[in-house]
C-alpha cells in the first residue's frame, strides 16, 4: 500500500511543486485548496496518470476549522502532513484592520493547528508520522511592512517545537521549512525593480525555485527519526 500525504494550498506554487515530489515518489495525495478547485482536480488527474498513484483534490478553507473537519472525514490514513497554505500581507501595520489581521491568522497558523488536531489520531494509529510546516524566514527575525505575517510565522515556528516535543514519545516528527524569497505569484505583488533590489542581498544571488522546497519537504518527510522540532532554513544564504 502507498503511504499517504495531505498538502494545503497545492494548486500553484510551493504546494503544487510539492505534490509533484511526492507523486514522484510514490505517495498517494490528498491536495487542498481554497478556491481553484477546476484547476487543482485537472493536476490530480495528471499526477495521477503519470505517477501511477491516487490523488483527491478538495475544496476547503484551512482557515476554517469546519471545513478542516470535513477535510479529514475523508482520509482514513495519513503518513505525512504538510501544512503550506499561507497568505501574505505587505503594508503599514497602521493601514491594517483587525479582520486583515484575523485572515492571516487564521490561514498560517490556525490552520496548522486544525490539520494537526486532526492527523495526529490518524498518526499515533500507525505509531508513526511527519508533521512538516511551511515557514518563512520572517517567522525567524521579523519583516517591516510584514509584521502580521511574521508573527503568523514565529507561531509555526514555535508550534513546531512545541509539538515535536510532544509527539517525539508517539514517533510523529513535527519540522519546520523557513522559505527565503522563492520565485512564487505570492511574490506578484512586488514589482520587478523590487524583486531585483531584494535578490542582490542574497548570497546565492536569485531566488529559490518550488521544485528546491519541494525536495527538502520530501528529504524531511524520510529524513532520520531523531530530526524533529527543527526550522531548517533555506534562503541561500540571506539571513
Ligand atoms: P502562493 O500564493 O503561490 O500559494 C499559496 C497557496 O495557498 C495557494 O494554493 C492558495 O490557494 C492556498 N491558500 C491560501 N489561503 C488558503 C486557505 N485559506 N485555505 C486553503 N488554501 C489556501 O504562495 P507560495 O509562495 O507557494 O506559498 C506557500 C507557502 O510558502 C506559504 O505558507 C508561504 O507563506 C510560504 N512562503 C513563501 C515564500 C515565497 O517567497 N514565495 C517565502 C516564505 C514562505
Amino acid at each position: 500500500m502507498n503511504k499517504t500525504a495531505l498538502i494545503t494550498g497545492a494548486s500553484r506554487g510551493i504546494g503544487k511543486a510539492i505534490a509533484k515530489e511526492f507523486a514522484i515518489q510514490g505517495y498517494d495525495l490528498y491536495l487542498i485548496c481554497v478556491s481553484s478547485i477546476e484547476l487543482l482536480k485537472e493536476y490530480a488527474l495528471e499526477l495521477e496518470q503519470a505517477h501511477g498513484i491516487r490523488c483527491l483534490a478538495i475544496q476547503a478553507d484551512m482557515g476554517h476549522y469546519d471545513d478542516v473537519a470535513k477535510v479529514f472525514e475523508q482520509i482514513p490514513t495519513l503518513d505525512v502532513l504538510i501544512n503550506n497554505a499561507g497568505i501574505s500581507y505587505v503594508g503599514l501595520l497602521s493601514d491594517m484592520t483587525p479582520n486583515e489581521w484575523h485572515k492571516v491568522m487564521h490561514t498560517n497558523l490556525d490552520a496548522c493547528f486544525y490539520t494537526s488536531k486532526l492527523a495526529i489520531p490518524l498518526m499515533l494509529k500507525s505509531h508513526n508520522g511527519r508533521i512538516i510546516n511551511i515557514s518563512s524566514v520572517w517567522g525567524n527575525v521579523g519583516a517591516s511592512m510584514e509584521v502580521a505575517y511574521s508573527t503568523s510565522k514565529g507561531g509555526v515556528n514555535t508550534f513546531t517545537k512545541a509539538l515535536a516535543k510532544e509527539l517525539a514519545p508517539s514517533n510523529i516528527q513535527v519540522n519546520a521549512i523557513a522559505c527565503g524569497l522563492i520565485d512564487t505569484d505570492m511574490n506578484k505583488c512586488f514589482s520587478p525593480e523590487d524583486l531585483d533590489a531584494v535578490t542582490a542581498e542574497i548570497p546565492a544571488d536569485r531566488m529559490g525555485s518550488p521544485e528546491e522546497i519541494a525536495r527538502l519537504a520530501y528529504q524531511l518527510a524520510t529524513a532520520p527519526t531523531y530530526l524533529t522540532g527543527q526550522i531548517l532554513t533555506i534562503d541561500g544564504g540571506w539571513t
